[in-house]
């Protein structure tokens, strides 16, 4: 009889679904998409660039790191979505491929010792905190650091330390760095941060006016303590703020 054929395949149809183990959380689908489109972001770059993609370690952490956890709840359904969203207080969470750019750029190693300015959500963070040994993280809007030290306490990242104050100064306490990460825009690269990088030592800041569009820049720290200046990739970040000029 028909209506028996349709139960016995709706229950054929339903049953391995039920014997399929959860794998991770409900967004491992949506991570593996965010993936493929940061690989697509990284081929229409490459010339910028001068690679056709980012270094698969960094894909592997941006495929584990839960996004939805560092976006405020209203944003939870489009944590995946490779574009920047709002956190409050006018800021952001960047780009998923801006992240995975800029941590690919640093070619972060195990032991480094590496400088965020601009903590914000916390997720570059946590993505640095996965692939270097120690990250320190300066924010300057109070509520902000307060909120991502604690997610990141709770998401267990105990590598990461996050202090308020302004981040054009730097951390002189834990300085020199192997590599520094600004996620905020400055008019010029700041000199604290210049003197506090290792010579070898590699940084990433965004570089322009906050009202027209930036130019992410590699500086590199020659052992001799030269510095190569490289202009990669138009980019569009908030203002570094703060007392400076
Ligand atoms: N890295 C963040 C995104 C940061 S948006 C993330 O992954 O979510 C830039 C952040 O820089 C904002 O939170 C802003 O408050 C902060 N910021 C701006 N000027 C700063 C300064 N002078 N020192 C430290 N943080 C600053």
């Amino acid at each position: 009889m028909p209506h028996r054929y349709s139960l016995s395949w709706l229950l054929a149809a339903l049953l391995p679904l039920a014997a399929t183990p959860v794998l991770g959380d409900d967004y491992t689908q949506a991570r593996q998409h965010l993936l493929s489109e940061i690989e697509r972001d990284a081929q229409d770059t490459s010339l910028y660039l001068d690679r056709e993609a980012l270094d698969p370690r960094v894909m592997a952490v941006i495929g584990r790191v839960p996004r939805h956890e560092f976006v405020p709840a209203n944003q939870r359904s489009n944590a995946y979505r490779n574009r920047p969203l709002p956190i409050g207080h006018g800021q952001t969470i960047s780009q998923p491929y801006i992240v995975a750019l800029m941590t690919d750029l640093i070619e972060p190693q195990p032991d480094h010792r590496v400088l965020e300015i601009g903590t914000g959500s916390g997720y570059q963070a946590a993505v640095l905190a996965e692939l270097t040994g120690q990250v320190y993280s300066i924010e300057i809007i109070e509520e902000l650091g307060e909120q991502a030290s604690k997610r990141l306490a709770r998401l267990g990242y105990d590598n990461v330390s996050v202090r308020l104050g302004d981040g054009y100064y730097g951390w002189e306490e834990h300085a020199p760095f192997d590599t520094i990460v600004v996620t905020a825009a400055a008019s010029h690269v700041p000199p604290p941060l210049v003197a506090q990088l290792k010579p070898g030592g590699r940084m990433v800041i965004p570089v322009g006016s906050r009202f027209l569009t930036q130019q992410l820049v590699l500086i590199e720290k020659q052992q001799d303590g030269q510095l190569i200046t490289r202009q990669l990739l138009p980019v569009r970040f908030v203002p570094l703020t703060g007392g400076h000029d």
